[in-house]
């Protein structure tokens, strides 16, 4: 995404220039196929844009291209549709569940009050979930209600039993009225997908810090601003107190795909 206002919202660049929003989805391999958090943009967002909704692209000036679909990628690397049999969405507004129609036969599972808001949504959210363009093909919904064990401190739902990898939904209510993050374990300690809670890394070091229309944005776009503050504040917390154990990525900073894309590529290059 390409709003205007590059050094407002990424904090460096022109005043005029082109801001850069990116759109950061995982794909986990599990012995039971992939996982894949949050679909991004699909196939059909990139050739008809229109029905990503008027307010939405005003805002964020969305620019979806199929060649970075998630499901193009995943073709890229030699995975067909069919392989993703679990799609976890943070959230399902547009830019984080798009692409669902590209992933027909998969489980997509998401917090109860996420998709009741959703299916439903009341006068104030209407403009977020737009005409269900991206459920019309019935999704595989798996709804989970909040509660569960207890990990670094916040409630988590433990999900996907008998996938040999630990994916663990982490309720962070406030963006929107279901959100939630996913906490996957890898050998190198955990990830913390954080979605929408924050949108700059600043936000999440202490002392914390984000540049001004960023932070804007993420006041006028919250559901329950109270508690996505209060959310934030824990995972700066968390940040802190345990960054040697969780490393924690946004859905929509540059800085912190860049940062994840790199060190998979020290990995990937170490023997
Ligand atoms: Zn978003």
């Amino acid at each position: 995404m390409c709003p205007t206002g590059a050094r407002l919202i990424n904090g460096e660049g022109g005043l005029l220039a082109m801001a850069k929003v990116v759109c950061h989805c995982l794909a986990i391999e599990t012995g039971d196929g992939l996982v894949l958090v949050d679909t991004g943009f699909g196939l059909e967002d990139a050739r008809n844009p229109r029905q990503l909704g008027a307010p939405f692209r005003f805002l964020m000036q969305p620019r979806p291209k199929e060649r970075t679909t998630a499901i193009r990628q995943l073709e890229e690397l030699g995975f067909e549709a069919g392989d993703v049999r679990h799609v976890i969405a943070t959230h399902l507004d547009v830019d984080h569940a798009g692409g669902l129609p590209d992933f027909p036969e998969a489980e997509v599972h998401v917090l109860a009050a996420e998709l009741a808001e959703a299916l439903h949504p009341r006068l104030r959210e209407r403009a977020r979930y737009v005409g269900g363009a991206h459920w019309r093909h019935g999704p595989r919904w798996v709804e989970h209600g909040a509660g569960g064990d207890d990990w670094f401190g916040f409630e988590s739902v433990r999900i996907l039993p008998g996938v040999d990898a630990e994916v663990l939904l982490v309720p962070l209510l406030g963006h929107s009225r279901g959100h939630t993050g996913v906490a996957i374990k890898r050998d190198e300690g955990w990830l913390l997908h954080c979605g929408d809670s924050y949108f700059h890394h600043g936000e999440v070091s202490s002392p914390p810090s984000c540049p001004p229309v960023l932070r804007l944005f993420e006041n006028i776009t919250a559901t329950d601003n109270r508690a996505r503050k209060a959310n934030q504040e824990r995972l700066r917390e968390l940040a802190g107190a345990h960054g040697d154990e969780v490393d924690l990525v946004c859905a929509h900073d540059p800085h912190d795909l860049e940062r994840e894309e790199a060190a998979a590529a020290r990995a990937t290059a170490t023997p």
